[in-house]
């Protein structure tokens, strides 16, 4: 395939500052963690079962590998560009449990715009990992802001918390709305208001 000169392509899927995954290491945790909630981990049920559960956390943890491909904004679009119900998988830092839901990314194009399908890969780098709902929302916020630097950026997260769903208030169905933006979605009011609206949620 001819590629543009003006089309800029990073491959990308190491988060800076994480280190490597031992697996290993990981499944004798998990089997020490069994003995110590009082079950055999040596047991015919449970034999295989830290293996399992390391190679589940080191696929939760490891967001998949893509191509950041942004291209030149030659038609000068200058509307809100908004990608919705995006699926977001991830895990609670203070738990160890899942939290799942949608994002709502939208970004005001300023040079270039990116593939549609980058903005739910963005998502997934951040949303591999242990996470808080606040800091995974801003945390795409800032990463588009700073790849793209569109002339704003709008991220919305709706999600429930397993460790809120499960134990603890027990609250199941009940969602946590995040929010982070950046420039005129940020400044302009009724650019705010249109994003909001856009992604369902009145400001
Ligand atoms: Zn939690």
């Amino acid at each position: 395939m001819a590629m543009s000169a003006d089309l800029e392509s990073v491959p990308l899927h190491i988060v800076p500052g994480r280190a490597e995954i031992d697996l290993p290491a990981a499944q004798r945790a998990v089997a020490d963690l069994l003995t110590a909630l009082g079950r055999d981990p040596h047991s015919a049920h449970l034999a295989d079962t830290p293996r399992r559960v390391a190679d589940a956390y080191a696929e939760m943890l490891t967001p998949r590998e893509f191509e950041l491909t942004t291209f030149p904004n030659d038609e000068g679009y200058d509307e809100l560009v908004l990608a919705k119900d995006i699926p977001v998988q991830s895990l609670c830092e203070h738990h160890l449990l899942p939290f799942t839901g949608v994002a709502h990314v939208g970004y005001l194009p300023g040079e270039r715009i990116l593939g549609l399908s980058k903005l739910a890969r963005v998502v997934e780098l951040f949303a591999r990992d242990f996470q808080v709902q606040e800091r995974l929302t801003k945390q795409v916020a800032d990463w588009l802001q700073d790849h793209l630097a569109p002339k704003g950026v709008g991220v919305v997260i709706e999600a429930e918390h397993q460790c809120m769903s499960l134990r603890g208030v027990r609250a199941t169905g009940s969602r946590t709305v995040t929010s982070s933006l950046h420039g005129t979605l940020r400044e302009n009011p009724s650019s705010r208001q249109e994003f909001f609206a856009l992604t369902g949620l009145t400001p």
